[in-house]
């Protein structure tokens, strides 16, 4: 085993043997570890007092020689603290479990961002659905936003789940496609153009209607 230093946020901790935690983080590297953090469960220990999801954390681990074998914690240091848990945030939950599946190209530079808004209290809608529209971009997933997924035409009428994009009203009616509000699907376009702003001119409602919608999206296709 080799001794390594990495930054990173703590998306899981889980309970190990009698004493011990499992340990997963996100790594500035842009990849998920897995480490057995021995005793951190004993009263006394200084790694235990410091584990908490969402904190940024400076890990110092013995890195296994395979990736199939735990790596072992040394020593963390926090780095950036957070005054609640985290875990407990529904978008962050989501995105903590997305990243532990693996096969993504989700940058560790985009969790520091969401983060920060999360530190910030930046409206909790608008941190979801970027959160959501990033976890698309980073598996790849086809999400057609620049005419109708089926015919290509400008004029646009709904989103679709089924088709990966909008569809315009021809092919809409044609395959009955649920019709969303032009609210819902401007939400998407803003998006994916980073017209951020103009997302929060949208009712709150159309927000959450469009965050459902994507997270059904990522479920069904990942
Ligand atoms: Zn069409």
């Amino acid at each position: 085993m080799s001794e390594t230093i990495l930054k990173g946020y703590i998306i899981a901790i889980k309970d190990y043997q009698l004493f011990d935690n499992v340990i997963t983080f996100f790594g500035e590297d842009n990849r998920v570890y897995s480490l057995l953090s021995l005793g951190s469960r004993k009263i006394l220990s200084k790694n235990g007092r410091n584990m908490k999801v969402g904190a940024m954390i400076d890990f110092e681990f013995f890195k296994a020689r395979f990736d199939t074998n735990l790596s072992r914690l040394k020593k963390l240091t926090i780095i950036n603290d957070v005054p609640w848990e985290t875990a407990n945030i529904d978008i962050i939950e989501f995105l903590n479990e997305f990243l532990k599946k693996g096969n993504n190209n989700f940058k560790f530079t985009t969790y520091q961002k969401i983060m920060k808004m999360i530190s910030e209290n930046r409206d909790m809608s608008f941190i979801s659905l970027f959160s959501l529209f990033e976890i698309i971009k980073s598996i790849g997933l086809r999400f057609e936003l620049n005419g109708c997924a089926i015919c290509n035409y400008n004029k646009i009428k709904t989103t679709s789940i089924r088709f990966q994009g909008f569809l315009c009203e021809q092919c809409s009616r044609e395959n009955s496609e649920y019709i969303y509000d032009t609210d819902v699907n401007k939400i998407f376009y803003f998006l994916s153009k980073k017209y951020y702003k103009k997302i929060f001119k949208i009712k709150k409602s159309d927000r959450l209607i469009a965050i459902a919608f994507l997270k059904t999206f990522i479920n069904i296709y990942h």
